[in-house]
């Protein structure tokens, strides 16, 4: 998971490496309002997780409460490399001597850890590392030693850095490196790592990804820098519930077992709809190989609640799983949706226990329930009922 430059250099701030701490706003008045209490000239910064924000205007020096007004109202609804800016960072002005680069990131190839660290920063670190690589320190660090002050001095002079700056410089790789290590990011990058004309050595950008495999034992970092402002709730719901879903922008809801089928039903749906206008899949959802009643129960409550939705089709096969579980999880679903149930549903069950899961279903008699023999007659079947619920019929033939 990326972060946003604020939070990671909020994080860096609880390393103790030094860095800028500004004020994150989402209008040009709570701009003005976050300048006040900051002496003059202020950064503006647009907030995206994407680089090459300066080079594209989303950051901007403002001298006067003025511009900061001016500049928030430019950078904000700003599209960055199809990133819209809904944020900025007010960030506090500094006098900049010097610019550096300096990353620590997961090496791979090398099964090891990587320091990258260039004199030459503030530009994008791809230009340096082709047009001079001379000037990009490369050194390979094991994970079981870390980086101590007198490593990170190393570091800081291999990468060319001035003499007189090495000891401070030294002290902030130390500590980026603790935050590398501490947060478990896969990159920690500063490109700024700037010297100050005072001769201090600041992290004044913050490029930090956290490991995604490293979630399960740094819950309260992804929990704190999560991004729920720009996600999907419906995919956030079925996270919550640990169900693998993802929004897509047509009107029959899908429900399958396994990504492997969930992808041909995909497929399926999406060539019985060409017969009608804007009947396409709505979502992808797999309730995973064991789904149970309660998982399926969960999956569907997440469908019928999508707007775009006019109907579902329910595409399990029976392998760990028994249909009948199945077949009982979708009536205890719509006994639980109770009343805001409104949308059919067509379920094509096979595999373990098909006959007795059928049954269920067919004896339940339930007035929005559809029971299909395969996927493709399925399939039809979905496509047909939401053309009609969405007056198409008579649109195409
Ligand atoms: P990026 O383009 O997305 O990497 O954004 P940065 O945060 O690295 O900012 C780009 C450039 O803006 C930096 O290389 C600096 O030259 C300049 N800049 C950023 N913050 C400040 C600041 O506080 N003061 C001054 N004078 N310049 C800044
Ligand atoms: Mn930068």
């Amino acid at each position: 998971m990326d972060l946003y430059e604020h939070q990671a250099k909020e994080l860096f701030d609880r390393y103790g490496v030094p860095t800028l701490r500004g004020t994150v706003v989402t209008t040009p008045e709570e701009a003005a309002a976050a300048a006040e209490s900051m002496d003059l000239p202020v950064v503006v910064k647009a907030q995206v997780k994407v680089g090459g924000r300066g080079k594209a205007g989303g950051v901007k020096l403002a001298r006067t409460k003025e511009d900061v007004v001016a500049h928030a109202e430019a950078i904000l609804g700003m599209d960055i490399k199809g990133h819209t800016v809904h944020k900025v960072l007010i960030d506090p002005g500094v006098d900049i001597a010097e610019e550096y680069y300096m990353s620590f990131l997961i090496d791979r190839s090398n099964r090891s850890y990587l320091a990258m660290c260039s004199v030459a920063g503030g530009m994008d670190i791809e230009t340096v590392a082709k047009e001079q690589p001379e000037a990009l320190a490369k050194i390979a660090i094991d994970p079981d030693e870390g980086v101590d002050l007198a490593h990170a001095r190393e570091i800081a002079a291999q990468g060319h850095l001035p003499a007189d700056i090495l000891d401070a410089a030294a002290a902030t790789i130390e500590k980026l490196y603790r935050v590398f290590d501490g947060a478990d990011a896969s990159l920690v990058e500063v490109n700024p790592m700037v010297r100050t004309g005072d001769g201090r050595v600041l992290a004044i950008d913050g490029k930090v990804t956290l490991d995604d495999n490293s979630e399960g034992r740094q819950q309260d970092l992804f929990a704190e820098y999560r991004d729920n402002s720009t996600a999907d709730p419906h995919e956030l719901a079925a996270k919550e519930v640990g169900l693998n879903y993802v929004k897509l922008d047509g009107t029959v809801g899908i429900i399958g077992n396994g990504a492997g089928l969930v992808m041909s039903t995909l497929d399926v749906v999406a060539y019985a709809g060409e017969a009608y206008d804007n009947v396409r899949p709505a979502n992808f959802l797999d309730i995973g190989g064991g789904a149970s009643a309660a998982v399926m129960e969960a999956g569907l409550r997440i469908i019928m609640e999508d707007p775009q939705v006019e109907a579902v089709f329910v595409n399990v096969f029976g392998g760990i799983t028994s249909c009948i579980e199945v077949a009982n999880g979708i009536l205890q679903a719509l006994g639980q949706l109770g009343d805001s149930l409104t949308k059919p549903l067509v379920v094509r069950l096979d595999g373990n226990d098909v006959a007795p899961a059928r049954e269920i279903l067919d004896n339940a008699q339930h007035p929005l329930i559809t029971t299909a023999g395969d996927m493709d007659e399925g399939a039809a079947t979905v496509a047909r009922i939401t053309a009609s619920r969405l007056g198409q019929l008579d649109a195409k033939k």
